[in-house]
Protein backbone atom coordinates (compact mmCIF):
# COMPACT_ATOMS: atom_id res chain seq x y z
CA UNK A 1 0.00 0.00 0.00
CA UNK A 2 1.18 3.34 -0.75
CA UNK A 3 2.38 4.84 2.53
CA UNK A 4 0.83 8.07 3.19
CA UNK A 5 3.45 11.42 3.78
CA UNK A 6 2.85 13.67 6.76
CA UNK A 7 3.33 17.36 5.63
CA UNK A 8 6.91 18.66 5.13
CA UNK A 9 7.19 21.99 7.47
CA UNK A 10 9.35 24.23 5.72
CA UNK A 11 11.53 27.28 6.21
CA UNK A 12 12.20 29.66 3.52
CA UNK A 13 14.72 31.80 4.08
CA UNK A 14 14.69 34.81 2.00
CA UNK A 15 11.26 34.06 0.92
CA UNK A 16 10.59 37.79 -0.61
CA UNK A 17 13.56 36.95 -2.89
CA UNK A 18 13.07 35.80 -6.26
CA UNK A 19 14.05 32.29 -5.28
CA UNK A 20 11.91 32.47 -2.41
CA UNK A 21 8.61 33.80 -4.35
CA UNK A 22 9.18 30.51 -6.91
CA UNK A 23 9.69 28.17 -3.37
CA UNK A 24 6.63 29.70 -2.02
CA UNK A 25 4.65 29.05 -5.85
CA UNK A 26 5.94 25.21 -5.76
CA UNK A 27 4.59 24.76 -1.45
CA UNK A 28 1.63 26.50 -3.16
CA UNK A 29 1.14 23.87 -5.70
CA UNK A 30 1.47 20.71 -3.30
CA UNK A 31 -0.60 21.80 -0.19
CA UNK A 32 -0.79 18.65 0.86
CA UNK A 33 2.45 17.83 0.81
CA UNK A 34 4.07 20.95 1.90
CA UNK A 35 3.92 23.63 4.68
CA UNK A 36 5.51 26.89 5.01
CA UNK A 37 6.38 27.19 8.81
CA UNK A 38 8.96 29.75 8.53
CA UNK A 39 9.16 32.57 6.52
CA UNK A 40 12.50 34.96 6.56
CA UNK A 41 12.96 38.38 5.09
CA UNK A 42 15.71 41.14 5.83
CA UNK A 43 13.05 44.44 4.74
CA UNK A 44 10.45 43.97 2.80
CA UNK A 45 8.14 44.15 5.41
CA UNK A 46 4.87 44.51 3.13
CA UNK A 47 5.57 41.27 1.07
CA UNK A 48 6.11 39.41 4.25
CA UNK A 49 3.33 40.41 5.55
CA UNK A 50 1.07 39.44 2.48
CA UNK A 51 3.21 36.46 2.05
CA UNK A 52 2.69 35.11 6.02
CA UNK A 53 -1.44 36.18 5.72
CA UNK A 54 -1.52 33.92 2.51
CA UNK A 55 1.00 30.90 3.42
CA UNK A 56 -0.40 31.15 7.35
CA UNK A 57 3.39 30.13 8.61
CA UNK A 58 3.97 29.80 12.25
CA UNK A 59 6.73 32.06 12.49
CA UNK A 60 8.05 34.85 10.30
CA UNK A 61 11.46 37.17 11.19
CA UNK A 62 12.23 40.73 9.93
CA UNK A 63 15.65 40.33 9.99
CA UNK A 64 15.77 44.38 9.99
CA UNK A 65 14.49 45.26 13.61
CA UNK A 66 13.36 48.80 12.00
CA UNK A 67 10.43 46.74 10.42
CA UNK A 68 9.66 44.78 13.65
CA UNK A 69 6.95 46.97 15.01
CA UNK A 70 5.42 47.11 11.88
CA UNK A 71 5.24 43.69 10.77
CA UNK A 72 4.50 42.01 14.55
CA UNK A 73 1.33 45.20 14.76
CA UNK A 74 0.26 44.12 11.11
CA UNK A 75 0.12 40.09 12.11
CA UNK A 76 -1.59 40.75 15.14
CA UNK A 77 -4.33 38.09 15.49
CA UNK A 78 -3.19 35.91 13.28
CA UNK A 79 -1.29 33.43 16.26
CA UNK A 80 1.87 34.07 13.47
CA UNK A 81 4.68 34.74 15.55
CA UNK A 82 6.97 37.51 14.76
CA UNK A 83 10.66 37.69 15.12
CA UNK A 84 13.64 39.96 14.17
CA UNK A 85 17.30 40.33 13.99
CA UNK A 86 19.46 37.85 12.30
CA UNK A 87 20.35 35.36 15.84
CA UNK A 88 16.92 34.67 15.64
CA UNK A 89 17.20 33.06 11.65
CA UNK A 90 19.78 30.74 13.39
CA UNK A 91 17.95 29.58 16.35
CA UNK A 92 14.29 29.70 14.24
CA UNK A 93 15.78 27.05 11.42
CA UNK A 94 16.24 24.41 14.64
CA UNK A 95 13.01 23.98 15.60
CA UNK A 96 12.28 20.29 15.74
CA UNK A 97 8.82 21.24 13.74
CA UNK A 98 10.79 22.40 10.55
CA UNK A 99 11.68 19.03 8.53
CA UNK A 100 13.58 21.35 5.11
CA UNK A 101 15.30 24.32 5.52
CA UNK A 102 15.52 26.42 1.82
CA UNK A 103 18.41 29.05 2.10
CA UNK A 104 17.32 31.62 -0.32
CA UNK A 105 19.36 34.95 1.03
CA UNK A 106 21.74 36.46 -0.89
CA UNK A 107 25.51 36.27 -0.17
CA UNK A 108 27.29 35.51 2.55
CA UNK A 109 24.30 36.27 5.61
CA UNK A 110 23.29 33.62 4.88
CA UNK A 111 26.04 31.30 6.47
CA UNK A 112 25.45 31.64 9.96
CA UNK A 113 21.89 29.75 9.54
CA UNK A 114 22.78 27.10 7.04
CA UNK A 115 25.54 25.77 9.38
CA UNK A 116 22.54 25.98 12.58
CA UNK A 117 20.41 23.93 10.32
CA UNK A 118 23.19 21.42 8.82
CA UNK A 119 23.77 20.97 13.24
CA UNK A 120 20.22 20.26 13.65
CA UNK A 121 19.96 17.57 11.16
CA UNK A 122 17.86 19.54 8.63
CA UNK A 123 16.97 18.46 4.95
CA UNK A 124 18.63 21.72 2.88
CA UNK A 125 17.67 22.74 -0.16
CA UNK A 126 20.89 25.10 -0.92
CA UNK A 127 20.25 28.25 -3.32
CA UNK A 128 22.38 30.19 -1.05
CA UNK A 129 25.56 28.97 -3.03
CA UNK A 130 27.68 31.77 -1.59
CA UNK A 131 27.48 29.33 1.91
CA UNK A 132 29.86 26.76 0.03
CA UNK A 133 31.60 29.66 -1.73
CA UNK A 134 32.47 31.19 1.49
CA UNK A 135 33.15 27.92 3.51
CA UNK A 136 32.81 24.72 1.54
CA UNK A 137 35.51 23.01 3.29
CA UNK A 138 33.90 23.73 7.08
CA UNK A 139 30.39 22.92 5.88
CA UNK A 140 31.99 19.60 4.32
CA UNK A 141 33.16 18.85 7.48
CA UNK A 142 30.25 19.56 9.53
CA UNK A 143 28.07 17.38 6.73
CA UNK A 144 30.05 14.25 7.32
CA UNK A 145 29.15 14.74 10.68
CA UNK A 146 25.45 15.24 10.66
CA UNK A 147 22.74 13.48 9.41
CA UNK A 148 21.15 17.06 7.22
CA UNK A 149 21.84 16.34 3.55
CA UNK A 150 22.30 19.36 0.98
CA UNK A 151 19.85 19.02 -1.84
CA UNK A 152 21.35 21.36 -4.68
CA UNK A 153 18.25 24.15 -6.26
CA UNK A 154 20.62 25.87 -8.32
CA UNK A 155 19.49 24.20 -12.11
CA UNK A 156 23.07 23.30 -13.13
CA UNK A 157 23.53 21.50 -9.66
CA UNK A 158 20.11 20.02 -9.80
CA UNK A 159 21.31 18.87 -13.38
CA UNK A 160 24.44 17.55 -12.16
CA UNK A 161 22.76 15.57 -9.30
CA UNK A 162 19.69 14.32 -11.64
CA UNK A 163 22.74 12.80 -14.14
CA UNK A 164 24.38 11.27 -11.49
CA UNK A 165 21.55 9.04 -9.75
CA UNK A 166 22.30 5.45 -10.55
CA UNK A 167 26.25 6.40 -11.19
CA UNK A 168 29.21 5.99 -8.95
CA UNK A 169 31.65 8.85 -8.93
CA UNK A 170 34.74 6.59 -9.93
CA UNK A 171 33.05 6.44 -13.23
CA UNK A 172 33.08 10.43 -13.79
CA UNK A 173 35.91 11.66 -15.72
CA UNK A 174 34.11 15.30 -15.80
CA UNK A 175 31.44 17.85 -15.18
CA UNK A 176 30.14 20.17 -17.53
CA UNK A 177 28.81 23.20 -16.03
CA UNK A 178 26.53 25.11 -18.86
CA UNK A 179 26.59 29.02 -18.45
CA UNK A 180 23.93 31.23 -20.78
CA UNK A 181 27.83 33.41 -20.97
CA UNK A 182 25.43 36.99 -19.67
CA UNK A 183 24.41 39.99 -21.59
CA UNK A 184 27.89 40.62 -22.63
CA UNK A 185 28.86 37.75 -24.22
CA UNK A 186 28.99 38.83 -27.64
CA UNK A 187 30.38 42.15 -26.40
CA UNK A 188 33.46 43.29 -27.32
CA UNK A 189 35.77 43.08 -24.38
CA UNK A 190 37.02 46.50 -24.75
CA UNK A 191 33.78 47.80 -24.72
CA UNK A 192 33.03 45.79 -20.67
CA UNK A 193 34.58 49.00 -19.23
CA UNK A 194 31.65 51.61 -20.21
CA UNK A 195 28.58 49.18 -19.60
CA UNK A 196 26.00 49.99 -17.03
CA UNK A 197 23.89 48.61 -13.78
CA UNK A 198 21.09 49.19 -15.90
CA UNK A 199 22.82 47.17 -19.07
CA UNK A 200 23.95 44.64 -16.74
CA UNK A 201 21.12 43.85 -15.09
CA UNK A 202 19.26 42.69 -18.55
CA UNK A 203 19.88 39.10 -18.64
CA UNK A 204 19.11 37.04 -21.72
CA UNK A 205 16.99 34.23 -20.17
CA UNK A 206 16.87 33.96 -16.10
CA UNK A 207 14.86 36.55 -14.34
CA UNK A 208 16.93 36.59 -10.78
CA UNK A 209 17.71 38.73 -8.12
CA UNK A 210 19.93 42.17 -8.34
CA UNK A 211 23.52 40.58 -7.33
CA UNK A 212 23.07 37.23 -9.19
CA UNK A 213 22.20 38.70 -12.06
CA UNK A 214 25.34 40.96 -11.95
CA UNK A 215 27.25 37.80 -10.68
CA UNK A 216 26.17 36.35 -14.09
CA UNK A 217 27.20 39.63 -16.71
CA UNK A 218 30.80 39.17 -14.81
CA UNK A 219 30.53 35.26 -15.11
CA UNK A 220 31.29 35.40 -11.23
CA UNK A 221 28.30 33.11 -10.28
CA UNK A 222 29.98 30.74 -13.21
CA UNK A 223 32.95 30.52 -11.23
CA UNK A 224 30.81 30.32 -7.40
CA UNK A 225 29.16 27.64 -9.27
CA UNK A 226 32.26 25.60 -9.91
CA UNK A 227 33.27 25.68 -6.06
CA UNK A 228 29.69 25.06 -5.24
CA UNK A 229 29.60 21.43 -7.50
CA UNK A 230 32.92 21.15 -6.56
CA UNK A 231 31.62 20.72 -2.45
CA UNK A 232 28.45 19.27 -3.35
CA UNK A 233 29.44 16.48 -5.53
CA UNK A 234 33.19 15.77 -3.92
CA UNK A 235 35.12 16.44 -7.14
CA UNK A 236 38.26 18.85 -7.84
CA UNK A 237 38.06 21.97 -9.70
CA UNK A 238 39.94 21.25 -12.60
CA UNK A 239 37.53 18.34 -12.74
CA UNK A 240 34.90 21.19 -13.83
CA UNK A 241 34.70 22.45 -17.23
CA UNK A 242 32.46 25.38 -18.20
CA UNK A 243 30.94 25.76 -21.48
CA UNK A 244 28.64 28.28 -22.61
CA UNK A 245 25.77 27.40 -23.79
CA UNK A 246 23.12 31.09 -24.55
CA UNK A 247 20.12 29.23 -24.60
CA UNK A 248 20.01 27.67 -21.60
CA UNK A 249 18.08 24.71 -22.21
CA UNK A 250 21.04 22.06 -21.17
CA UNK A 251 21.14 22.58 -17.71
CA UNK A 252 24.70 20.68 -17.18
CA UNK A 253 26.04 17.40 -18.15
CA UNK A 254 28.31 14.68 -16.93
CA UNK A 255 30.65 13.12 -19.13
CA UNK A 256 31.65 9.50 -17.71
CA UNK A 257 35.07 7.43 -18.60
CA UNK A 258 33.23 5.22 -20.81
CA UNK A 259 32.84 8.11 -23.07
CA UNK A 260 29.40 8.73 -22.48
CA UNK A 261 27.87 12.01 -21.57
CA UNK A 262 24.32 12.58 -19.85
CA UNK A 263 22.34 15.80 -20.12
CA UNK A 264 19.63 17.19 -18.27
CA UNK A 265 17.54 19.37 -20.07
CA UNK A 266 14.80 22.21 -19.07
CA UNK A 267 13.24 25.02 -19.91
CA UNK A 268 15.17 27.99 -17.61
CA UNK A 269 12.70 28.67 -15.37
CA UNK A 270 13.76 27.91 -11.69
CA UNK A 271 10.55 26.58 -10.60
CA UNK A 272 11.51 23.35 -12.01
CA UNK A 273 14.91 22.73 -10.04
CA UNK A 274 13.07 24.24 -6.70
CA UNK A 275 10.15 21.51 -7.53
CA UNK A 276 12.97 18.67 -8.10
CA UNK A 277 14.74 19.49 -4.80
CA UNK A 278 11.57 19.44 -3.03
CA UNK A 279 10.53 16.57 -4.18
CA UNK A 280 13.71 14.58 -2.94
CA UNK A 281 14.42 12.26 -1.92
CA UNK A 282 10.80 10.27 -2.61
CA UNK A 283 10.65 11.32 -6.61
CA UNK A 284 9.33 13.81 -9.01
CA UNK A 285 6.24 15.96 -8.70
CA UNK A 286 3.88 15.85 -11.28
CA UNK A 287 2.93 19.52 -12.62
CA UNK A 288 0.71 21.39 -15.03
CA UNK A 289 3.53 23.64 -15.83
CA UNK A 290 4.58 24.71 -19.55
CA UNK A 291 6.49 21.32 -20.76
CA UNK A 292 9.29 21.60 -23.54
CA UNK A 293 8.74 21.24 -27.11
CA UNK A 294 10.77 20.13 -30.27
CA UNK A 295 11.17 24.23 -30.90
CA UNK A 296 12.13 25.03 -27.72
CA UNK A 297 15.12 22.20 -28.14
CA UNK A 298 15.93 23.08 -32.29
CA UNK A 299 18.66 25.27 -31.67
CA UNK A 300 21.33 24.60 -29.12
CA UNK A 301 24.58 25.71 -29.36
CA UNK A 302 27.75 25.31 -26.96
CA UNK A 303 31.04 27.32 -26.76
CA UNK A 304 34.36 27.42 -24.95
CA UNK A 305 33.93 30.69 -22.47
CA UNK A 306 36.60 33.65 -22.57
CA UNK A 307 38.75 33.78 -19.86
CA UNK A 308 40.46 36.63 -21.18
CA UNK A 309 37.07 39.05 -20.94
CA UNK A 310 35.95 37.34 -18.00
CA UNK A 311 38.90 37.47 -15.93
CA UNK A 312 36.98 36.37 -12.68
CA UNK A 313 36.42 32.59 -14.62
CA UNK A 314 40.33 32.18 -13.86
CA UNK A 315 40.28 33.92 -10.36
CA UNK A 316 37.54 31.53 -8.93
CA UNK A 317 39.90 28.11 -10.48
CA UNK A 318 42.61 29.82 -8.78
CA UNK A 319 41.13 30.30 -5.02
CA UNK A 320 39.35 26.92 -5.46
CA UNK A 321 42.71 25.39 -6.32
CA UNK A 322 43.97 27.71 -3.15
CA UNK A 323 41.40 26.75 -0.85
CA UNK A 324 41.75 28.29 2.81
CA UNK A 325 39.84 31.09 3.31
CA UNK A 326 40.96 32.43 -0.47
CA UNK A 327 37.16 31.72 -2.03
CA UNK A 328 35.88 33.66 1.44
CA UNK A 329 37.82 36.76 0.44
CA UNK A 330 36.92 36.93 -3.07
CA UNK A 331 33.02 36.54 -2.17
CA UNK A 332 33.64 39.49 -0.01
CA UNK A 333 35.34 41.50 -2.13
CA UNK A 334 32.95 40.47 -4.99
CA UNK A 335 29.71 41.60 -3.04
CA UNK A 336 31.32 44.60 -1.83
CA UNK A 337 32.00 45.74 -5.41
CA UNK A 338 28.90 44.38 -6.47
CA UNK A 339 26.97 46.70 -4.45
CA UNK A 340 28.73 49.44 -5.31
CA UNK A 341 28.12 48.93 -9.14
CA UNK A 342 24.84 48.58 -8.42
CA UNK A 343 24.90 51.88 -7.26
CA UNK A 344 26.73 53.33 -9.77
CA UNK A 345 29.79 54.17 -7.90
CA UNK A 346 32.27 52.17 -9.79
CA UNK A 347 32.99 50.98 -13.44
CA UNK A 348 31.80 47.21 -14.45
CA UNK A 349 35.75 46.02 -14.65
CA UNK A 350 36.39 47.80 -11.65
CA UNK A 351 34.77 44.87 -10.21
CA UNK A 352 37.75 42.91 -11.47
CA UNK A 353 40.32 45.11 -9.77
CA UNK A 354 39.12 45.22 -6.53
CA UNK A 355 38.47 41.25 -6.19
CA UNK A 356 42.06 40.67 -7.51
CA UNK A 357 43.64 43.65 -4.81
CA UNK A 358 41.37 42.67 -1.99
CA UNK A 359 42.67 38.46 -2.74
CA UNK A 360 46.07 40.14 -3.45
CA UNK A 361 46.53 41.62 0.16
CA UNK A 362 44.25 39.08 2.14
CA UNK A 363 46.49 36.54 4.22
CA UNK A 364 45.76 32.90 3.79
CA UNK A 365 44.20 30.70 6.35
CA UNK A 366 44.52 26.81 5.93
CA UNK A 367 42.04 24.69 7.70
CA UNK A 368 40.05 27.41 8.95
CA UNK A 369 37.04 27.43 11.29
CA UNK A 370 33.92 29.48 11.65
CA UNK A 371 35.73 32.61 13.29
CA UNK A 372 38.80 32.56 10.52
CA UNK A 373 35.90 32.88 7.95
CA UNK A 374 34.00 35.60 10.04
CA UNK A 375 37.73 37.26 10.48
CA UNK A 376 38.72 36.92 6.92
CA UNK A 377 35.05 38.08 5.21
CA UNK A 378 35.35 41.61 7.89
CA UNK A 379 38.82 42.18 6.54
CA UNK A 380 38.41 41.53 3.22
CA UNK A 381 35.07 44.03 3.29
CA UNK A 382 36.79 46.78 5.06
CA UNK A 383 39.58 46.63 2.33
CA UNK A 384 37.63 46.27 -0.60
CA UNK A 385 34.97 49.37 1.01
CA UNK A 386 38.78 51.64 1.17
CA UNK A 387 39.21 50.43 -2.93
CA UNK A 388 35.90 51.47 -3.83
CA UNK A 389 35.59 54.91 -1.69
CA UNK A 390 39.62 55.60 -2.99
P1 LIG B 1 17.04 38.17 -4.01
O1 LIG B 1 17.90 39.36 -3.83
O2 LIG B 1 15.95 38.20 -5.00
O3 LIG B 1 16.40 37.75 -2.59
C1 LIG B 1 17.15 37.64 -1.44
C2 LIG B 1 16.26 37.29 -0.27
O4 LIG B 1 17.04 37.19 0.93
C3 LIG B 1 15.20 38.33 0.03
O5 LIG B 1 14.07 37.69 0.57
C4 LIG B 1 15.87 39.19 1.08
O6 LIG B 1 14.95 39.91 1.89
C5 LIG B 1 16.57 38.13 1.88
N1 LIG B 1 17.73 38.60 2.62
C6 LIG B 1 18.81 39.25 2.12
N2 LIG B 1 19.69 39.53 3.12
C7 LIG B 1 19.14 39.05 4.25
C8 LIG B 1 19.54 39.06 5.62
N3 LIG B 1 20.68 39.62 6.01
N4 LIG B 1 18.72 38.46 6.52
C9 LIG B 1 17.56 37.91 6.14
N5 LIG B 1 17.13 37.89 4.87
C10 LIG B 1 17.90 38.45 3.94
O7 LIG B 1 18.03 36.94 -4.30
P2 LIG B 1 17.79 35.65 -5.20
O8 LIG B 1 16.50 35.01 -4.84
O9 LIG B 1 18.08 35.97 -6.61
O10 LIG B 1 18.98 34.72 -4.72
C11 LIG B 1 18.97 34.08 -3.45
C12 LIG B 1 20.11 33.07 -3.43
O11 LIG B 1 19.83 32.06 -4.39
C13 LIG B 1 21.47 33.65 -3.79
O12 LIG B 1 22.46 33.04 -3.03
C14 LIG B 1 21.63 33.29 -5.27
O13 LIG B 1 22.97 33.14 -5.64
C15 LIG B 1 20.91 31.95 -5.32
N6 LIG B 1 20.36 31.59 -6.62
C16 LIG B 1 19.44 32.38 -7.22
C17 LIG B 1 18.91 32.06 -8.45
C18 LIG B 1 17.83 32.89 -9.05
O14 LIG B 1 17.29 32.51 -10.10
N7 LIG B 1 17.45 34.01 -8.49
C19 LIG B 1 19.36 30.88 -9.17
C20 LIG B 1 20.29 30.07 -8.43
C21 LIG B 1 20.78 30.43 -7.20
P3 LIG B 1 14.41 41.39 1.42
O15 LIG B 1 13.46 41.14 0.26
O16 LIG B 1 13.70 41.87 2.60
O17 LIG B 1 15.63 42.17 1.03
MG1 LIG C 1 22.84 28.55 -11.67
Amino acid sequence: MHKVQERRNIAVLGSTGSIGRQTLDIIAEYPDLFHAWLLVARSSADLLIAQARLMRPHMVIIADEQYYEYVRDALEGTGIEVATGSAAIAQAVTAPEIDTVVTAMVGYSGLESTIAAIKSGKRIALANKETLVVAGELIDRLLKESSSVLYPVDSEHGAFYQCLVGERMQDVEKLWLTASGGPFRTLPKEQLATVTAADALKHPNWSMGAKITIDSATMMNKGFEMIEARWLFGVMPDDIEIVVHPQSIIHSMVAFKDGSVKAQLGLPDMHLPIRYALGLPDGRLASDCRKMTIEDMANLTLERPDFDKFPLLGTAYAAARTGGTAPCVMNAANEIAVAAFLQDKIRFTDIFHIIDKTMAQARLIKRPTYDDYVVSNDEARAFATQLVQS
